[in-house]
């Protein structure tokens, strides 16, 4: 059991670990881990493409953020189930070399969390951006990840990657670059052990990943049901600008349109069943509620409960 034991283990914080990122939680039999891999630095801009610059302003300073730039958190997440330990991502690596030291480190932060990357008997990608593939490639868990440990990924992410098209998103600088080399990289180092999926595929136990499309061809989110318990991964489905403006187009969105109505889609869901989600890009621990907040969303995050 690595969730609350390994919490609590007196000196189970490295030295060299920041501050404790790791957050654990359980949905019925299935443990969760959500592990913070920094945050990612990128022009505020890319919350919103299609906003007025008024409006992303207004939002950010409501929030007391500067206007230049906002800073992405990443979480990673594990589960395990029936036996299996299945990586959900794999955060940033060493793709961004101007990431801050406390980003890009998940082989670091995982070991600190009691997991070790031979462990791990699945990897499974929500789709093939830098942040969530990059770890695959760096020193540390690159190697030490078993040869044989299979990848699950929507089939239409892979065929998508073979020969990606940039034309709908509105990147930064050198952005296009870093995207298709990461995910060239992995799609080639680790080609035996991909496993497409067309529209979904239970991974373990309960821990079922979910093509939905919109942010990329092949996105997918993770659903966790374990007896009366439920949780949603919602991967890049949703930003942290989303529950007041869900119809911002991020310009990591590769078809703008179906991603806010994947969103949008997805957001109606989970205030219905009032369950919980977790997401790549909120506040860690991001585990939270979404409520209807007239026509737009609330977000109310969860108490930690240890
Ligand atoms: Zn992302």
């Amino acid at each position: 059991m690595f969730s609350v034991d390994d919490t609590l283990r007196p000196g189970s914080q490295r030295r060299d670990e920041l501050v404790p990122s790791r957050y654990a939680l359980r949905v019925g039999e299935i443990d969760v881990l959500v592990i913070s891999d920094g945050v990612f630095p990128l022009p505020a801009t890319t919350l919103a493409t299609n906003a007025a610059p008024a409006d992303l302003a207004a939002w950010l300073d409501d929030r007391l953020q500067p206007s230049d730039v906002y800073k992405w958190p990443l979480n990673v997440v594990v589960v395990r189930s029936g036996g299996r330990t299945v990586l959900i991502d794999a955060g940033m690596g060493a793709e961004y070399p101007d990431l801050p030291r406390a980003g890009g480190r998940l082989a670091m932060r995982l070991e600190a969390a009691g997991i070790d990357p031979a462990s791990v008997t699945d990897v499974v990608l929500t789709h093939l951006h830098v942040d969530h593939v990059g770890g695959l490639l760096a020193d540390g868990l690159k190697g030490r990840l078993r040869p044989d440990v299979p990848i699950h990924l929507a089939a239409a992410e892979a065929e998508f990657w073979a020969s990606p098209d940039f034309s709908r998103n509105s990147f930064p600088p050198r952005m296009p670059d870093v995207l298709r080399s990461a995910a060239g990289r992995v799609m080639d180092e680790y080609r035996s052990q991909l496993r497409p999926f067309e529209a979904e595929y239970e991974v373990a136990p309960g821990v079922v990943v979910c093509r939905t499309g919109g942010h990329t061809p092949g996105h997918s989110v993770v659903r966790l049901a374990s007896g009366d318990d439920r949780l949603t991964f919602l991967g890049d489905a949703v930003f942290p600008d989303h529950f007041d403006r869900p119809d911002w187009y991020n310009a990591f969105d590769h078809d703008p349109e179906e991603a806010v109505r994947v969103r949008v889609r997805l957001l109606r869901e989970l205030a219905a069943t009032r369950e919980p989600l977790v997401a790549a890009h909120l506040s860690f621990p991001s585990v939270g509620r979404v409520a209807v907040a007239g026509d737009v969303f609330r977000w109310v995050p969860v108490n930690w409960d240890f």
